[in-house]
């Protein structure tokens, strides 16, 4: 979940993650499973020689995808992002644009389901109109939680860590320091870029982002 002050959008950023299990009486069929699973891995190597594309497993609203592409060749954290995303068959990602969240002062919101066999559907709600470098330090952000979802870590626990970097709000909501260091990184990255393409040497600062 992202939230707004009553400043700027880049100070006070909140991702959260609403935790929703299925139980396994619901995939009673282990074969149409497997083939799922397959499915899935074919598609995602198939996608694995194309680094500058959108990941298979990522869904996106058509208005959003222009600038996803421009954030893929920007910047590299976020194609790192990607690469990862890509390479987790069981992870399914849609980005939905919104006109307003139920949750307060908040930009966006990650809605996580985890299934008994290993798969994450994210539902990344992300109101709108936004800058485009705030559209950048949102889904950064935001994807930094799904990479935190495909390593398995235990939010609940780590927010009651002391020095885990990972807090819980009063809604249930979590946060982590890496996600809004990573959100800002992809910010800055695709501000660089953009700064650097207008300036003298351009293709050399270009390039050296690819
Ligand atoms: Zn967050």
């Amino acid at each position: 979940m992202k939230r707004s002050t009553n400043h700027w959008i880049s100070r006070a950023l909140f991702v959260a993650f609403i935790f929703a299990s299925m139980t396994s009486t619901a995939f009673s069929s282990s074969f149409a499973l497997e083939q799922n699973v397959e499915d899935l891995k074919a598609r995602a190597n198939a996608s694995a020689i194309h680094e500058s594309d959108l990941p298979s497993n990522v869904f996106a609203a058509e208005m959003i995808r222009p600038l996803l592409s421009e954030l893929i060749e920007r910047s590299v954290t976020f194609r790192r992002q990607c690469s990862k995303v890509r390479n987790a068959p069981l992870l399914h990602i849609a980005i939905e644009l919104v006109p307003s969240l139920a949750y307060d002062h908040c930009l966006a919101v990650s809605l996580v389901t985890r299934y008994a066999y290993g798969r994450i559907d994210i539902r990344m709600l992300i109101t709108v109109p936004r800058a485009p470098s705030s559209y950048a330090e949102i889904i950064g952000h935001e994807f930094e939680h799904a990479l935190e979802q495909i390593e398995g870590l235990d939010l609940r626990t780590l927010a009651s860590t002391s020095g885990s970097c990972v807090y819980r709000h009063a809604d249930g909501s979590f946060e982590t320091k890496r996600a809004h260091e990573a959100g800002l990184a992809v910010a800055r990255e695709f501000e660089l870029f953009r700064n650097s393409s207008h300036g003298a040497g351009a293709a050399n600062s270009a390039d050296g982002q690819k």
